[in-house]
């Protein structure tokens, strides 16, 4: 089936070829209706939707509420869900990308599309790992976006980064299991659309494999013994409505099938749902770098604001600026699509490098680049005048949600190292074929050990780091 969609269009005008020359008919459609909608009913809605969330606090402002059923009316719910699972609109991860960029040009509209973390993540990992009863309860409301849910693995007491530390006790009492313990972030208790808490917790703590020692379970927000006792902002802000609580688990009492694919199997289930929720968070902050840029441009143009007389975008060093961060977002942009597609064509863990890759590049240079918009703007770029500080600080905690990049990092080196390995074979085929030269023009004696394998031992090569 072929499209009437013009690709030479707004939507499609920073796509690279290769890309759109993987689009589909019904990808291109989902574009143009995505950029249409973020044109029409969120960028204008911005500062309406501030406003109601101010009002009502911990509460989806009605607006939210409006514009979720109309953009469920119009096919654009849950596109993140790969082509693959039962209820999903269709698209790839690839497609996705394309669609994940436009909408992060504002902070909450994916949520309009129930496209928003931690629910992208939680509704793949119950569509992967849940029973059919438990995707009955749970991952069908929350597709018709009936409710919402939060992810809680964190802790404060640990470095949780590693989780092979969560310690929120699960012990099983008759058919329940009772949990027990401290969590830090996740969405506030208060926030009476979240119903569904998906919790990683130690079940088996003297389990000699510390990657059998924990389990993932469904905690429905109204259980008693789990309580709240403040919401964290970050760096100011308090994401309201949705937050970030800190809460206390007392004799928690589950019943024994909100186990998620068996006790001891958390980390699988962590393995699948991080790769693309990481992913997602790197898709949306291409969109937020667009618009941060496309600030920049106002800013250095406008003819009221003109220091020695000229335009703020005429001097050298503000046009290399709005070069460079041109340059960093095409340049980032194709590291999420090449991300996004290896994930289609091999699967998540085979995209664990190009995973990482994205989610330890894109919040930093994001976060870089909307710095430097800001400072065009001097003073105001600091303020309230424009969304620059908050749009920073949503790129700044990407590099610390779903693991820190230090972390990220680590794996990566780790893996190259034992890369070392392979390197080996081919560098002692080099030296033995430099030795024939040598021989075969007579220079052994002339040369001597002068050559880099000399004191290179390629034997003496570790495969254990
Ligand atoms: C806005 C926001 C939203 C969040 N949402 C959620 C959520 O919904 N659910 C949830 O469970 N959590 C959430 N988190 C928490 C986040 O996932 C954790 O903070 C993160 O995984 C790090 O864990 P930690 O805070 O325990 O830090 P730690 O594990 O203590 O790490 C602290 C620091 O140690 C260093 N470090 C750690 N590991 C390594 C390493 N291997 N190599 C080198 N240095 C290292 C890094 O500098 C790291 O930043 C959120 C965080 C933020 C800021």
């Amino acid at each position: 089936m072929s499209s009437t969609i013009d690709t030479t269009a707004p939507p499609f005008e920073h796509l690279p070829p290769w890309v759109l020359s993987k689009l589909r008919p019904i990808a291109l459609e989902k574009i143009q209706a995505v950029h249409d909608w973020v044109e029409t009913e969120c960028i204008p809605a911005d500062s309406i939707m501030r406003a109601q969330i101010a009002k009502h606090r911990w509460q989806m402002p009605p607006l939210m509420r409006e514009l979720r059923e109309k953009a469920k009316a119009h096919g654009l719910f849950n596109l993140f869900l790969p082509h693959h699972f039962p209820g999903s609109p269709g698209l790839t991860n690839l497609e996705y990308a394309c669609c994940a960029e436009i909408m992060g040009r504002v902070y909450w509209a994916a949520q309009t599309m129930n496209c928003h973390a931690p629910e992208t993540g939680n509704i793949e990992l119950l569509a992967k790992y849940a029973n059919e009863e438990q995707k009955a309860c749970w991952l069908q409301p929350l597709l018709t976006g009936e409710f919402s849910s939060a992810y809680s693995m964190t802790e404060p007491d640990v470095a949780s980064s590693d989780a092979t530390n969560i310690s929120l006790r699960m012990e099983k009492v008759g058919d329940e299991y009772v949990l027990n313990g401290r969590k830090i972030f996740g969405g506030v208790l208060w926030n009476q659309d979240i119903k569904l808490y998906i919790v990683m917790a130690c079940s088996d703590p003297t389990n000699p494999n510390p990657w059998r020692r924990h389990s993932m379970v469904l905690v429905p927000s109204d259980t008693p013994g789990l309580r709240i006792k403040r919401n964290l902002s970050i760096m100011g802000y308090d994401h309201a409505p949705d937050g970030h609580g800190e809460f206390v688990y007392t004799d928690v009492r589950i019943p024994a099938t909100n186990v998620i694919l068996g006790p001891g199997r958390a980390f699988e289930i962590a393995q699948g749902r991080l790769g693309p929720g990481r992913i997602h968070h790197c898709m949306r902050l291409i969109g937020q770098a667009e618009l941060a840029y496309e600030y920049a441009l106002l800013r250095a143009t406008d003819t009221r604001k003109t220091p020695r007389g000229r335009l703020i975008g005429s001097f050298d060093s503000n046009i290399e600026r709005v070069a460079q961060i041109r340059l960093e977002i095409d340049a980032l942009r194709l590291v999420v699509f090449n991300a996004a597609d290896t994930m289609d064509a091999r699967g998540n863990k085979a995209g664990r490098y190009v995973i990482a890759q994205s989610k330890i590049l894109v919040p930093e240079a994001v976060a870089r680049m909307i710095d430097e918009c800001m400072q065009f703007f001097g003073g105001q770029g600091l303020t309230q005048h424009t969304p620059l500080p908050e749009m920073w600080t949503y790129a700044r905690f990407v590099r610390v949600a779903d693991g820190p990049d230090a972390a990220h990092r680590h794996q990566v080196g780790r893996d190259q190292l034992k890369g070392a390995e392979k390197v080996r074979g081919r560098h002692e085929r080099y030296y033995r074929l430099a030795q024939e030269l040598k021989r075969r023009f007579g220079l052994e004696e002339e040369m001597g050990d002068e050559c880099v394998w000399e004191y290179l031992d390629v034997s003496a090569i570790s495969s254990k780091l």
